[in-house]
């Protein structure tokens, strides 16, 4: 089976084939680690999850080096920290536990690596230095500067002219730029904030700029040329764009990703999700609060409804979605099984289905049907492939049953009152009664037995 993938650079889907089938290379650009992470962060990190473990399945897991950063020097960074009052370090220690608490209930592998960008800066250097000096870079008021001119299809990746780029500038050039599309690849600290010692025999202590953290990380960690390069549709410009320019011309190589791959936009409820729409919402809100759709949502439930839309597509995040998802799953689980060599062989059209540019839908429409064949091991090893072991559903059960049955000891002592004040004919204290449970989110249900004529009430919690 040939794994093909949709390549931003050349903008049709290829035959995927590793530069050494032995050690299979990915880098994913990670997160900038000041806040919990939102739901948006989230479509990246599973849709390269699913990545991640298709190529285990194919190459096998240990063929497979995944390495995914933490960007932990940045002027929001800076700025909550001293908002906090607490110290750069606290702030980025708590932000990336945080972050790996919440990807882990995703059920979301570790990478192979996770460098973290504050432990490269002596490779971001030399990275600088070395474009200085083979005349891509230059020194101006104690920034370095790439300078785009010096790559010839600086573009090429988001499919736009330097020329109409420069024409389109409108912001206000920095003086020091040679041209306005030229980008900053170390900068002078401002008293208060990280700095290092600068490069280039610049005697201001600075720090990196954001684009060339990544280049740095990707070739230490994957070498100078690598297979696969993913993030967000919104990294194509400029930072990967400037990721690529930086890599070629400091290397001297024609490419620095065979691949290129972008995930499309999540929005919510058929909107940007922003702060000022008041529709911004975590990952860890989804998982532990009820802010989303009155209720908290299994980590599994997140990460199956991410994966019903194409990743390429763009994703509306809805609590209707959610409660599907929650459906579909929890009619799955009980049912599928471990799994024998013939069960993985007759979910081989999920794997084609993966195989086919990581095509989720159809891949879960292959699932429904293993389901409906009565499949049990087949859906098993399908699911486990796809990253579900439904330890969050099985939890998830268990919470609903210990709470109905936390309940039950204080709702069904008051439906036996109710029903004696029906009797009494003291219709005011039984809807009393009920409002009350109503307002603790329960809700009663009344039917006559069929054979004694009496009523029967059940009950149900709503919320
Ligand atoms: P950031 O921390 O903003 O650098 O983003 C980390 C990753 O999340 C990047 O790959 C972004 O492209 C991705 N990302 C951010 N917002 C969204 C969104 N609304 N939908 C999908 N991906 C997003
Ligand atoms: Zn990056």
């Amino acid at each position: 089976m040939t794994l093909t993938l949709y390549n931003t650079l050349t903008r049709r889907k290829e035959p995927f084939r590793p530069l050494d089938p032995n050690n299979v290379r990915m880098y994913v650009c990670g997160p900038t680690v000041y806040d919990y992470a939102h739901i948006g962060n989230a479509r990246p990190v599973i849709v390269f999850d699913v990545l991640f473990r298709l190529l285990r399945h194919i190459y096998g897991p240990e063929h497979v080096t995944y390495a995914r950063n933490i960007t932990d020097v940045d002027d929001k960074i800076n700025a909550r920290a001293a908002e906090e009052g607490i110290s750069i370090r606290e702030l980025t220690e708590r932000t990336t536990r945080q972050f790996h608490e919440d990807i882990a209930a995703l059920g979301v592998l570790p990478p192979t690596i996770e460098p973290r960008a504050t432990d490269h800066i002596e490779d971001m250097k030399r990275l600088i230095e070395r474009l200085v000096e083979k005349g891509c870079a230059y020194v101006a008021q104690d920034h370095v500067l790439f300078d785009v001119g010096a790559m010839p299809d600086y573009g090429r990746l988001s499919n736009r002219s330097l020329e109409e780029m420069e024409a389109g500038a409108r912001v206000e050039v920095a003086p020091y730029k040679k041209g306005p599309m030229d980008f900053v690849l170390w900068k002078p600290s401002k008293p208060g904030e990280p700095s290092w010692p600068s490069p280039c025999g610049i005697t201001t202590p600075g720090r990196p700029g954001w684009h060339i953290e990544c280049s740095a990380m990707a070739a230490k960690h994957l070498g100078e040329v690598f297979d696969i390069h993913g993030g967000g549709i919104d990294l194509v410009f400029p930072h990967h764009e400037n990721e690529i320019a930086q890599s070629r011309c400091a290397h001297g190589t024609p490419i620095m990703a065979q691949v290129w791959m972008h995930n499309g936009f999540l929005q919510v409820e058929g909107e940007k999700m922003s702060k000022s729409l008041g529709n911004f919402i975590t990952i860890h809100e989804l998982l532990e609060t009820d802010k989303f759709g009155g209720r908290s949502w299994p980590g599994e439930v997140l990460r199956f409804n991410m994966l019903r839309t194409h990743y390429r597509q763009p994703i509306d995040w809805t609590v209707e979605g959610l409660e599907q998802s929650l459906t579909i799953l929890d009619s799955w689980f009980p049912f599928a099984s471990e799994y024998s060599d013939a069960d993985q062989k007759k979910a081989e059209p999920v794997i084609e289905a993966l195989c086919d540019d990581l095509n989720t839908p159809k891949a879960i429409a292959e699932l429904h049907r293993l389901h409906d064949a009565g499949e049990r091991g087949a859906l098993g090893f399908a699911l486990s492939l796809l990253g579900f072991s439904g330890e969050s559903l099985k939890r998830e059960r268990e919470r609903v049953e210990k709470r109905r049955q936390e309940l039950a000891a204080i709702v069904e002592p008051r439906i036996s009152a109710r029903l004696a004040a029906r009797k009494a004919k003291n219709f005011a204290e039984a809807d009393r009664i009920r409002d009350e449970l109503a307002a603790m989110g329960i809700q009663l249900k009344d039917s006559k037995d069929p054979v004694t004529g009496e009523i029967v009430t059940t009950w149900e919690i709503k919320r």
